[in-house]
């Protein structure tokens, strides 16, 4: 548990201190439309995706436990209420944190790696638990959308799936997606470097131009978003691979990533992590 909470406070608002009772108190969950009846949510902690319609509500990840109550509240606006159906990106806490109180009403889907993970967890509840998981994709028939999870192996974690709506063209990248920022890779959970790239590249191969982006964090994006982002992850893990082979430090690299890149660190996830992740990446 130790090492999961280590994973996610780094996601929280910048808020908070530690004597504050709740560092989620101040947190509004504000939705945008992104196209049909598909939506971006965001509050703290991983973007959701929400699909509201004659079906009711479907939702792609659900942020933080105490944060469930505001996140119903915002789909309550949006004309939809407690979903259905709860898609878990992967098994990250500031993605599945509301799972336990979502999954008392609807039902929780996941590759099952997530499952296997969430097991892992000390006294975890079984109503947080995906009740449906799928090995390599999986077909969701709700609110006249088409929506494919395409897992994706040994990238961000091992359990990872994108959540693509084919009518709307939106997809949800889950956290293979940190807008114009440095990723997270958790080797930990299996994740590595070169898995993550070759995934999103795979998924930018697939789907249309014109494709509207959810990332896990950061901003609505679009295909090119993605593809930027991605393409200064393989610069920047080159340069680090490369500086580390010629007998640099690790701190030296750090500062000049830091200087080259400086709008590209986000809270945890500074130069010097990043550094650390390719080294983690080389010694797995
Ligand atoms: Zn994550």
């Amino acid at each position: 548990m130790k090492r999961l909470f280590s994973v996610l406070l780094f996601l929280l608002p910048a808020a908070g201190t530690a004597e504050e009772a709740d560092p989620f108190a101040e947190v509004e969950i504000k939705a945008q439309q992104v196209s049909g009846s598909v939506y971006m949510l965001e509050g703290a902690g991983g973007n959701i995706g929400a699909s509201v319609g004659a079906d009711g509500t479907l939702i792609v990840d659900d942020q933080f436990a105490p944060l469930a109550d505001k996140i119903i509240a915002a789909l309550d606006g949006l004309g939809g209420g407690r979903p259905k159906l709860i898609l878990n990106t992967h098994w990250h806490g500031d993605h599945t944190g509301s799972n336990p109180e979502m999954g008392k009403t609807g039902t929780i889907i996941s590759h099952d790696n997530v499952r296997v993970r969430l097991l892992g967890e000390a006294d975890y509840p079984r109503s947080g638990l995906p009740l449906v998981t799928f090995g390599d994709n999986l077909n969701v028939h709700f609110n006249n959308e088409d929506i494919v999870l395409l897992h994706l192996p040994g990238g961000h974690t091992d359990g990872d799936s994108v959540v693509w709506f084919k009518s709307a063209n939106v997809i949800h990248m889950g956290d293979h997606f940190f807008n114009h920022r440095f990723p997270y890779v958790d080797i930990a959970s299996g994740g590595s470097v070169d898995g993550f790239v070759a995934n999103v590249e795979k998924v930018l191969s697939m789907v249309p131009d014109d494709i509207k982006v959810i990332p896990g964090h950061g901003p609505l994006a679009d295909k090119e978003d993605l593809a930027n982002t991605t393409a200064t992850i393989k610069a920047t893990a080159a340069m680090i691979r490369e500086r580390l082979a010629d007998g640099a430090g690790a701190d030296e690299i750090a500062a000049d990533i830091e200087a080259e890149y400086a709008e590209w660190a986000s809270g945890f996830i500074n130069a010097s992590r990043w550094v650390q992740i390719i080294q983690a990446d080389l010694n797995r």
